[in-house]
């Protein structure tokens, strides 16, 4: 192998949206891509998520928002209904893909990974599961001591040791490889616990929903012809631990003071087989976000709370975007300082609206907070 090519070799720590869409976005540009993922299955977990028109829009530069439109579900508008169950106003989000295309797409979680799997998988990126790192090594001149086209040395949990030339730490908000690469960032818990449960989609529910409450937020969103997911987002809430079993009664229980069409949610959630309660966290890496030829990105760079349904458009706008300032700059050092200038703000704002909304939601300031949303939808649609 030649130390060019030796050189173009990089090392993805995670699978989730942000690692695959790198790792194609990378191989397509010439890289061979190896991703070390921590989950022995490739099943994720069953729930769905919104993907917003910079999600489609990145998700495009891949050649991949058709299938997920097509496998997803395609909608425009985000219909608000008040406290007492009247409709407080319907939203609709720009269309970034064309007139002829809707502004956003619901998808099942395992229905995205598939698709962003088959991709990688088609453009030679090889994934080892049940796998991680334990070591980073870079010297300060960006060589790992085995000659010039091995800058990174990183060690496993198996034992053996890979030579390349980029390490992509996109393992998630809790990221560890973070730390390997002596990069550091808080997460936040904000007091909010938030709920998704997969539920049979009703006719009416070709947009998103949103329903305010007294003590917190609910909604729908669809995810295909059939199927829909519903949210509510628990205000005051402890970071705690429910089992399987009390998850679908006290979602059912935090739906009840909801008037007027969540009723009929909350017969749907009775039956529903996937519930799922997550902390709303969030996180920031101030400054740099790279170090030597090591680079954070997805959550593990910037995680906004999901109200702004918008931590997938960033991850997929990194995985993008990275590939494209590593193949507009000479060095590895230039591209990865060209791709953190690039990403910086736009991320950081997006992860301090989404804290500010919380604010406003545990004030029970709904249409502030609605405002808020529609005008950060707007921010995020001009170009990444
Ligand atoms: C409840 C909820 C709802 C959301 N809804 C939306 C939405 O509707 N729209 C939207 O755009 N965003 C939404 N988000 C945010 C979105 O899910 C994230 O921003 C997105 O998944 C980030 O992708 P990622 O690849 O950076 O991280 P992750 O999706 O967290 O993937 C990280 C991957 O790394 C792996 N990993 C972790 N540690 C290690 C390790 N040490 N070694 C190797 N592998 C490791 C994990 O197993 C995982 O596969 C939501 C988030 C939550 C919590």
């Amino acid at each position: 192998m030649d130390s060019s090519r030796a050189a173009r070799t990089a090392v993805i720590v995670g699978a989730g949206i942000a690692g695959l869409t790198a790792a194609t976005a990378l191989a397509r540009g010439g890289w061979q891509v190896e991703i070390v993922e921590i989950s022995p299955a490739e099943a994720t977990s069953g729930w769905g998520l919104c993907l917003t028109g910079p999600s489609l829009r990145a998700l495009a530069g891949l050649r991949l928002a058709d299938s997920c439109l097509t496998e997803g579900h395609g909608m425009t508008t985000v219909t608000h209904v008040d406290v007492t169950g009247e409709p407080a106003g319907r939203i609709q989000l720009p269309r970034l893909m064309g007139a002829r295309r809707p502004a956003m797409a619901g998808i099942a979680r395992p229905v995205l990974h598939r698709i962003l799997h088959a991709e990688a998988a088609r453009c030679g990126v090889v994934v080892h599961r049940g796998l991680t790192v334990v070591a980073v090594e870079q010297t300060e001149n960006g060589r790992a001591g085995s000659g010039p086209s091995a800058p990174v040395r990183v060690r496993l949990t198996d034992g053996t040791v890979r030579q390349a030339g980029l390490v992509v730490a996109a393992d998630g908000i809790g990221s560890s490889t973070r730390s390997l690469l002596g990069l550091d960032a808080s997460v936040d818990y904000h007091g909010q616990m938030v709920w998704r449960a997969l539920v049979p989609r009703p006719p009416w529910a070709t947009g998103i929903h949103q329903f305010a409450g007294k003590a917190g937020t609910a909604g729908l969103v669809p995810l295909s012809g059939s199927l829909a997911y519903v949210f509510l987002t628990e205000n005051g809430a402890e970071q705690s631990f429910l089992p399987n079993a009390r998850l679908a009664p006290r979602l059912q229980q935090l739906l009840e003071p909801f008037p007027g069409r969540v009723e009929e949610l909350r017969h749907l959630v009775a039956a529903s087989r996937s519930v799922v309660r997550r902390p709303v966290r969030t996180t920031f890496l101030e400054g740099s976000w790279h170090r030597g030829n090591g680079v954070v990105i997805g959550d593990a760079a910037h995680a906004p709370a999901p109200q702004m349904a918008g931590g997938a458009a960033l991850a997929i706008e990194d995985g993008l975007l990275l590939a494209e300032e590593l193949g507009r700059h000479e060095s590895v050092g230039e591209g990865l300082e060209a791709f953190t200038r690039r990403r910086l703000q736009r991320c950081r704002t997006l992860v301090e609206t989404s804290v500010t909304i919380i604010g406003l939601e545990q004030a029970q300031r709904h249409h502030d907070a609605y405002a808020l949303i529609d005008a950060c939808h707007r921010q995020m649609a001009e170009p990444a």
